[in-house]
């Protein structure tokens, strides 16, 4: 197991008044236990505002929980600070969406992509020449990493975020909506990339993403968020073939034609709908949270929260309605 969120949760405060007195709080993650195993590619999946990006950084402790655990390699980091953190982030990388945001302007991608290193000692002249042999595994020329990141394309600037989530040979990955600023044709070469490096590092990563198309061609796990929440998880085949939960029903079939995308029409979901906007994690109701935009609603539902339960071997719903079903 390379990672273990117990419990996991992240408030944020909402301030007002003049004082600026913390007056609520932004749920965004809410009591999640996640399992990873090395060598996963473990998809975080759910609409924006569902706390998947949140979740992706308490991960690889970018954020410090409100409450709840961390365990990464049998250690718990929760608390982690000084040589252990330091030990932490060189075992962890991230890739974020937009890679024009998350590389900074003013500096050469070399000196962007070696300043991991340099920060923590290396000798500038020997971190540029691992920079340059790490930029050859990602398709980067030498003469790239010598401009500004204006002056490459989306696919260029994201492989040069690759690089740097690299360059001290992490563990853990986590990528965050990693093609979406780019268009379709670099998303493929990138995604083949990403399946490449996995291999040849030996990593694990944390894919976070609303494209579901993705999850089935890229991950072997995917956990479904709604506000805070993992409403279900378990192995992409038995997810993608036979979802449970209706929100993770109503996010496959906004998926046009799936019985076509996926598996040559092996998979059979039934449209549903879900009625509503989704509500603010300010306030997300009692009961299951889903249960004011669900069709099947049903009167515990709006009283008791619902719990992970198995349904079969590795594949957990929280919903009461498959509870009655399956008691
Ligand atoms: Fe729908 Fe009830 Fe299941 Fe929630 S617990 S998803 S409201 S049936």
């Amino acid at each position: 197991m390379i990672l273990r969120l117990k419990n996991i949760g992240k408030y944020f405060p909402i301030r007002g008044g003049l004082l600026s007195r913390v007056v609520g709080y932004v749920k965004a993650v809410d009591g999640v236990d996640l399992e990873v195993e090395e060598g996963d590619t473990y998809a975080i999946v759910g609409e924006s505002g569902s706390g998947k990006t949140t979740l992706g950084k308490l991960s690889i402790k970018l954020l410090d929980p409100t409450f709840g655990s961390i365990e990464f390699m049998g250690r718990d980091v929760t608390f982690a600070k000084g040589k252990e953190l330091k030990d932490l982030r060189r075992s962890t990388g991230i890739v974020f969406q937009d890679p024009y945001r998350s590389l900074h302007p003013r500096k050469k991608i070399i000196d962007i992509v070696s300043e991991p290193l340099i920060i923590n000692g290396q000798d500038p002249e020997e971190a540029h020449k691992i920079a340059i042999e790490f930029a050859s595994m990602v398709g980067l020329t030498k003469d790239l990493l010598y401009k500004y990141p204006h002056q490459l394309s989306g696919g260029q600037r994201q492989r040069a975020a690759i690089v740097r989530a690299l360059i001290y040979r992490p563990r853990l990955i986590v990528l965050d909506e990693p093609t979406s600023a780019l268009d379709v044709s670099t998303q493929a070469q990138i995604l083949n990339l990403l399946e490449d490096l996995k291999k040849e590092f030996k990593l694990t990563y944390i894919l976070i993403t609303h494209n579901l198309q993705i999850v089935y061609h890229l991950a072997n796990k995917v956990a479904v968020m709604y506000l805070g929440k993992i409403v279900e998880k378990g192995p992409v085949e038995k997810i993608f073939e036979s979802p449970r939960h209706p929100y993770t029903i109503s996010l496959l079939s906004s998926i046009p034609a799936i019985d076509y995308v996926f598996s040559g029409g092996k998979i059979n979901i039934p449209r549903i709908t879900p009625t509503g906007e989704p509500p603010s994690p300010t306030k997300p109701p009692k009961g299951c949270r889903f249960h004011t935009r669900c069709p099947f609603v049903i009167d515990i539902c709006r009283r008791e929260e619902p719990t992970l339960q198995p349904v079969e071997k590795d594949h957990y719903v929280a919903c009461h309605l498959w509870q009655k079903i399956n008691a």
